[in-house]
């Protein structure tokens, strides 16, 4: 099988799996246990917070565990309007995040808030001008993500923390950081976001555990989940210890030689931008500059759930934009306003490590026989 989703899941490495297995079979303790093996594993869930914690540039007492990334998205939204709702009743946000923020700005709307969706340009990008300039004095939370999960565009949340800060301080920021921690420049500090999402399956860790850092802006943030105190009291619920020493390991592990691995990735995307681009009425959507694990694509006139059909039969993983869409165009594409013939042709190939050019060789090839051999239908 070849499988080129990475942006969707990635392969859980052996060494993250039998660190798993250790806590699932023998270090099984409840944390909040007073005996040695439950204290152990309290001891042991705050160094596998401090490896994650390190890793995001924050200190470890800033870093809550979530159930996965949807759930610390839509948390920042809702504990970010608690804590401003003196201050104003409007979010702006993109149209192009993914739903776990567009769902929770929805919500916020059916209390009343007000939001703004921006818009990027064709190519993606959005500019720190733009999200700057929607920001009003009654604006509670920025919530813009670092990285597009379809077209991998980076935006520019350090210098919209910066412009936030002049026009109005008090407005808080979040940023969903889930395609971005361990692909592009992603510290907490540097970036200056008040509140900012990870999750562990897009870097080889498990699915099922995420973590948002809650900046020294946020004070007293809104609990999640009430309960037993876990979380520093903020998201009660017994521990997942496993998925948590799964993410702390698939970290360990990313981290060893990361510059490379990016610089490799890059390769592979860049590889497979010259392969596709061979292919006739293929046209690469992503703009240079991107992350390094993503690439979008159209084959103009091609329907994307046929060639995501077709490969998938002939053992190519690719998706038509992101995972959580299949079946109906992506509300990232649909919002770049391209023509029918080119938003209905989008695919996305992602890419990890272990991605190599024999990949991508045999992807360039079974999309040029779905070009060859199908009628375009669009
Ligand atoms: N945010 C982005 C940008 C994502 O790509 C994803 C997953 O695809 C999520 C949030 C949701 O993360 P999780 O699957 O851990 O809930």
């Amino acid at each position: 099988m070849i499988y080129l989703d990475h942006a969707a899941t990635t392969p859980v490495p052996r060494a993250v799996a039998d660190a798993m297995y250790e806590v699932l079979t023998e270090q099984f303790g409840n944390p909040s246990s007073q005996y040695p093996m439950g204290l152990e594993m309290k001891r042991r869930v705050e160094v596998w917070r401090k490896t994650v914690a390190d890793a995001l540039g924050c200190g470890a007492k800033q870093l809550f565990f979530t159930s996965c990334g949807t759930e610390a998205d839509n948390w920042a939204v809702t504990a970010a309007c608690w804590q401003n709702r003196h201050l104003g009743r409007h979010i702006v946000t993109t149209a192009v995040e993914h739903s776990a923020v567009l769902e929770a700005c929805r919500w916020m709307e059916r209390q009343g808030y007000e939001v703004t969706y921006l818009v990027p340009a064709q190519d993606g990008s959005l500019s720190a001008e733009q999200v700057l300039a929607a920001v009003r004095q009654d604006t509670a939370l920025v919530s813009c993500m670092l990285v597009n999960n379809e077209l991998g565009n980076i935006y520019p949340i350090a210098e919209i923390a910066r412009g936030l800060a002049v026009k109005n301080p008090q407005t808080l920021l979040h940023t969903d950081a889930v395609q971005g921690f361990l692909k592009v420049p992603c510290s907490a500090k540097t970036l200056g976001a008040d509140f900012l999402t990870i999750s562990a399956h897009k870097i080889g860790g498990p699915k099922g555990i995420g973590a948002l850092y809650i900046g020294p802006r946020v004070r007293n943030p809104k609990p999640l989940l009430a309960g037993g105190g876990q979380e520093g009291g903020l998201r009660a619920g017994t521990e997942a210890t496993a998925q948590i020493a799964g993410f702390a390991r698939a970290v360990e592990l990313r981290r060893e030689n990361l510059e490379e691995k990016l610089l490799c990735m890059a390769k592979i995307r860049d590889y497979a931008a010259e392969r596709l681009s061979a292919i006739p009425d293929l046209k690469i959507l992503s703009a240079p500059g991107g992350a390094p694990h993503i690439l979008s694509a159209s084959l103009v006139g091609w329907p994307s759930q046929n060639i995501v059909n077709d490969l998938g039969s002939q053992g190519v993983c690719i998706s038509a934009g992101s995972a959580c869409h299949q079946g109906k165009p992506s509300h990232v594409i649909a919002a770049l306003k391209l023509s029918k013939k080119v938003s209905g042709g989008v695919i996305r190939l992602s890419f990890g490590p272990e991605t190599d050019k024999g990949d991508i060789d045999a992807c360039a090839d079974a999309l040029r026989r779905h070009h060859d051999t199908r009628m375009p239908m669009l």
